[in-house]
């Protein structure tokens, strides 16, 4: 067995501050970066209990039900909800997780990309208005 140390080994040689990254590196770590975003999945996963049609179901009579996972979310103005299979259920909360993580990237990609463009001037900071909300 061999100690990994967790530290990743820095790709920049050199101080990186004055060598700012170049869109090219920006796209290629972008790219790495979201090929470990996979699964990758929005909306929510919650616990329900269901119903079934069938007559006289013990499971159901007893207040007990159908309890299963299901995958609920907004896509545009269309509501979608889903039966998730509880071994597929852990999946899925990790492929939630990447839909947040990647989110974030996109975001984080978007302001240093701006900076990483040769044309591109820090505005210093900009003045933090109350943000449209994300809704929900
Ligand atoms: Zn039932």
């Amino acid at each position: 067995m061999t100690a990994m140390p967790r530290k990743k080994k820095a790709v920049t040689k050199g101080s990186p501050a004055e060598r700012p990254e170049t869109v090219a590196q920006l796209r290629r770590e972008f790219l790495a970066a979201v090929g470990k975003l996979w699964p990758v999945a929005g909306g929510s996963l919650s616990w329900r209990k269901n119903s079934c049609v069938r007559e006289q179901c013990a499971a159901c009579a007893s207040g007990a039900g159908h309890p299963g996972y299901g995958l609920w979310g907004r896509r545009g103005a269309q509501r979608f909800g889903l039966y998730v299979p509880a071994e597929l259920a852990p999946e899925l909360a990790q492929a939630l997780e990447n839909g947040r993580a990647l989110q974030q990237l996109v975001l984080a990609m978007g302001v240093r990309y701006t900076r990483a463009r040769p044309r591109g001037v820090a505005l210093g900071r900009v003045a933090a208005q109350g943000g449209p909300g994300t809704g929900g």
